[in-house]
């Protein structure tokens, strides 16, 4: 389909956050133009003031397998430094340090029993792939925590398609959007939306990948007919990349026996039913080759999550991060079909999980659907007039039922039930005005980002860390928002 590009009229909020963005992000040292003196390189262009950084952290090792020149101006919310994040620094030559941070994606987290209710339990990986946008200097990246760092040295910027790392290698740059699919890469449904939300799907343990697309294509198939984002269908594109397998089947720590799968996935140790069984996730690091041909993927489909489907009837599964995209493992199964549609409401609607489970952080309740603030509950406007605040268990209607994001107490969510707190059942109304905030503009072909500006919503998506409609770029075309670094 042919997307035509329209230009519209800036939104207020829209023009200032790009405005915020800039500021805070569009110039590290000083916005000069860095000099070179250690580069031998002899046909030397002009160093653009930027450059993204593609990092592998495995263990303490710390590895640049991808530096390029960001397309475009960031349009996500980097994450504020706290529990579950990771802080990172560049420090250049001339000893300027810029810090930044990502989310810690060496916890791979499984969130539903079996039957469909939540029980939560988490692994942690000692690996993860992420992004970094830095100085376009030479300089040494660090991520203290760990006591990792590489120097850049040499990775100075001589030319914008291949930066060179310290041993000489030519690094990977992401491919252009305008460039042709990536071996394997095939798209299996579009959308005419201008701004549509774009699902990787990838397989594992597959080693004939017409049976993988097949699956693929119920999968996509299952979402885009869903009651919850069944309307929404237009605001979807789903791609497929191809993985093949030597091994039809994943690692198993009953029988022990070795097998070679794209992503070394391995169900979990632990009797058939215990919790530890499910946690279904890629144990090592990814190889290096297999990193980069998701991460090639992953920035030529503009993926907005990643959805690893594995070759095995049982139930099980994981969500983690992958370059800052949500990334989740899911079965052959149909439970774990419910288990995407949750996990979405994570990645592409921020919403918080509702269910209750005793690892309650009073710091990180506030989201669009949970809160401890009953005299400013994010949708007051919402609630049944006749209810209580707060309101008795079982009760119709929206109000502020006690217990949500994994606290008993204190915290409240809106209904008594909604697919953020069990598989069972399809999004509480307020989740509901979530999803149609985020993709009624983005399953709108045109003018994006403004075509909810009659309803009496908060307007195109810039709520809630950028989940929404397109942005208004000065430069006169519109930025789609992206979940990775671009
Ligand atoms: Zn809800």
């Amino acid at each position: 389909m042919t997307q035509t590009p329209k230009r519209r009229t800036a939104r207020v909020a829209g023009g200032f956050l790009i405005a915020t963005f800039v500021g805070a992000l569009g110039c590290f040292v000083g916005c000069s133009t860095p000099s070179d003196s250690s580069s031998s390189a002899p046909q030397q262009v002009t160093i653009p003031q930027e450059r993204i950084l593609d990092v592998k952290l495995d263990g303490s090792a710390l590895k640049v397998i991808g530096a390029y020149v960001p397309q475009s101006t960031p349009t996500g919310v980097q994450p504020t430094p706290g529990p579950g994040t990771l802080d990172w620094t560049f420090t250049a030559a001339d000893g300027t340090t810029v810090r930044g941070t990502v989310a810690d994606g060496r916890t791979s987290e499984s969130e539903f029993a079996p039957s469909g209710t939540s029980a939560r339990a988490e692994v942690s990986q000692p690996w993860m792939v992420f992004s970094a946008r830095v100085p376009s200097t030479a300089g040494t990246f660090a991520v203290p925590l760990t006591g990792a760092s590489v120097s850049l040295g040499a990775v100075t910027q001589v030319s914008a398609s291949a930066p060179v790392a310290s041993d000489g290698s030519t690094l990977s740059p992401a491919p252009s959007g305008t460039d042709a699919p990536p071996d394997g890469v095939r798209k299996l449904r579009d959308s005419s939306a201008t701004c549509p939300f774009n699902v990787l799907i990838v397989p594992e343990a597959f080693t004939d990948m017409g049976a993988f697309r097949t699956r693929a294509e119920q999968v996509a198939n299952d979402i885009v007919t869903s009651s919850e984002y069944g309307t929404y269908a237009s605001g979807f594109v789903f791609w497929s990349q191809d993985f093949v397998s030597r091994d039809g089947s994943i690692f198993d720590p009953g029988d022990n026996r070795a097998k070679s799968t794209a992503f070394g996935v391995s169900f979990g140790s632990g009797d058939p039913n215990s919790a530890e069984r499910r946690i279904i996730y890629p144990r090592n690091a990814l190889s290096d080759e297999t990193t980069n041909r998701l991460r090639t993927g992953a920035r030529y489909t503009k993926a907005d999550i990643i959805l690893i489907i594995v070759n095995t009837p049982e139930y099980g599964g994981v969500k983690s991060q992958f370059l800052g995209i949500t990334y989740v493992t899911v079965t052959n199964n149909a439970q774990g079909n419910r288990v995407i549609l949750h996990e979405m409401g994570h990645g592409l609607l921020s919403l918080a999980d509702e269910y209750t489970d005793g690892t309650c952080d009073r710091s990180r309740v506030e989201s669009p659907n949970t809160s401890a603030r009953l005299d400013a509950l994010p949708w007051k406007d919402m609630v049944t007039p006749s209810n209580p605040l707060p309101t008795p268990q079982g009760t119709a209607g929206v109000g502020a039922f006690e217990g949500a994001a994994y606290c008993t107490t204190g915290v409240y969510r809106p209904a008594h039930t909604c697919l953020m707190k069990e598989l069972s059942t399809g999004f509480c109304p307020v989740c509901a005005r979530q999803l149609r905030n985020v993709f009624g503009p983005r399953s709108s072909g045109g003018d994006a980002g403004a075509s909810d500006a009659g309803g009496s919503d908060s307007g195109g998506g810039l709520v809630n860390g950028g989940d929404g409609g397109g942005l208004y770029n000065p430069g006169g075309s519109l930025v789609c928002p992206t979940r990775a670094l671009f």
